[in-house]
């Protein structure tokens, strides 16, 4: 059983799918790990941290050649010409997104597993990357859009007078939305926030922050999700998102549809209607985008003095953090694929969360949510 770790090739990505705590207890249940040279540099993990932990350090070659590749983004044009039959891929693959790519898995005989599509239960919490790296992003969404605000979050009281909190309002209370409310309630933020999931009120009243807006009757879609909402209740989401825009000083939105784009919610003339020097962060903006004229990776300053920042490679930009989460999501997935006893990589479909993650095997597309796109 070879598991091979690689340096990252899409740009701006600097996560590693591996750490020395996931080297040291995959090569405990019988896997050898192959990683690749400099594969955790920009993670801050160096290749004689794995060599300790009991990696073998490879060139690139080499470590392609393992029975289980593990990935952080889905494979460069560059690195699908190495993927070979029979082999193994795990990571998040974006299937939904990328769909040539996901027949040429097939094509190729590649047995793949895309870590986003996950059943979400209980049993599966430990490898679940999209709440690992979600979490993480809603923190780094609070860090980043109050640097680029130009007042405090906290109120301060002083001999030269009193400096009044931010006014912080989170749209979308998912994973990435709770953690950065609790995040902007730690900087002293006064926080609100909204969601369209009837459950989110409680979440986010139970951080201590004050839930705005409407909730569209049955709210939520299926398994609990946000469905996209018709264009009547879209209507009156706008209506509150315009009202209570105009008093926020720092707004950042995390809205998704899972399998859908994002949600545009915050129009141009939303923003107008803000005060200058307020700022606005799209977490989706590389996603379709909650926020009009966010350009992922862009500050933009609108006419009025509102600083929209579009978010892009939040993740990488916390490397270190979210690598270690990220390795120990797919150890913890992995260790659901090794026989120890036959001592080889066995896809055990009887198991909910291997069936609910593979999307090809024995050359064809397999997942149910792929099979008609
Ligand atoms: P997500 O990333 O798909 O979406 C982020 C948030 O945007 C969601 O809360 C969604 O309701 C909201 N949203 C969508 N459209 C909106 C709109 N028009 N206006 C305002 N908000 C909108 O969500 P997520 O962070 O992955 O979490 C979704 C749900 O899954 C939550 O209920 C979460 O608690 C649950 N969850 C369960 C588990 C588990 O049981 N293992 C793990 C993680 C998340």
């Amino acid at each position: 059983m070879k598991i091979g770790v690689l340096r990252e090739q899409q740009p701006g990505e600097h996560r590693v799918a591996a750490s020395p705590e996931t080297v040291k207890k995959l090569t405990a249940a019988g896997v050898e790990m192959i990683v690749e040279h400099g594969a955790g540099a920009e993670a801050a993990i160096s290749d004689d941290a794995f060599r300790k932990a009991g990696a073998v350090l490879e060139d690139t070659a080499a470590t392609w050649a393992a029975d289980l590749i593990l990935k952080v983004q889905r494979p460069t044009e560059e690195e699908m010409a190495r993927l070979k039959e029979g082999q193994m891929l795990v990571g998040a693959l974006d299937p939904h997104t990328h769909h040539e790519q996901v027949k040429a898995y097939a094509e190729k005989g590649v047995i793949t597993f895309a870590m986003e599509l996950l059943p979400r239960t209980t049993r599966a919490q430990a490898m679940d990357i999209l709440s690992s790296q979600a979490n993480l992003a809603g923190y780094k969404l609070v860090i980043d859009s109050m640097a680029a605000y130009s007042r405090c979050m906290p109120m301060m009281m002083t001999a030269a007078g009193t400096v009044t909190p931010a006014k912080f309002f989170v749209l979308g209370a998912g994973v990435a939305g709770l953690q950065a409310i609790a995040t902007a309630k730690r900087m002293g933020a006064v926080v609100t926030a909204t969601d369209v999931r009837p459950a989110a009120r409680q979440e986010v009243e139970s951080l201590g922050a004050k839930f705005v807006g409407f909730v569209p009757e049955g709210g939520a879609g299926e398994g609990g999700y946000a469905r996209a909402l018709t264009p009547d209740e879209q209507k009156k989401q706008a209506e509150m998102v315009a009202e209570h825009l105009k008093t926020q000083d720092i707004v950042v939105t995390t809205a998704q549809i899972p399998g859908r784009k994002a949600p545009r919610i915050i129009t141009t003339a939303m923003i107008q209607s803000m005060k200058p020097g307020s700022v606005v962060m799209d977490l989706a903006a590389e996603s379709g985008g909650n926020v009009e004229g966010s350009v992922p990776g862009e500050t933009t300053l609108s006419d009025n003095g509102v600083k929209i920042i579009g978010a892009k490679n939040l993740l990488s930009s916390l490397a270190p953090a979210s690598s270690l989460l990220y390795a120990k999501n797919l150890m913890n997935f992995v260790m659901l694929l090794v026989d120890k006893e036959a001592k080889v990589f066995k896809v055990k479909e009887e198991d909910d969360l291997v069936k609910g993650t593979l999307v090809t095997r024995d050359g064809k597309i397999v997942h149910p949510s792929l099979q008609n796109s």
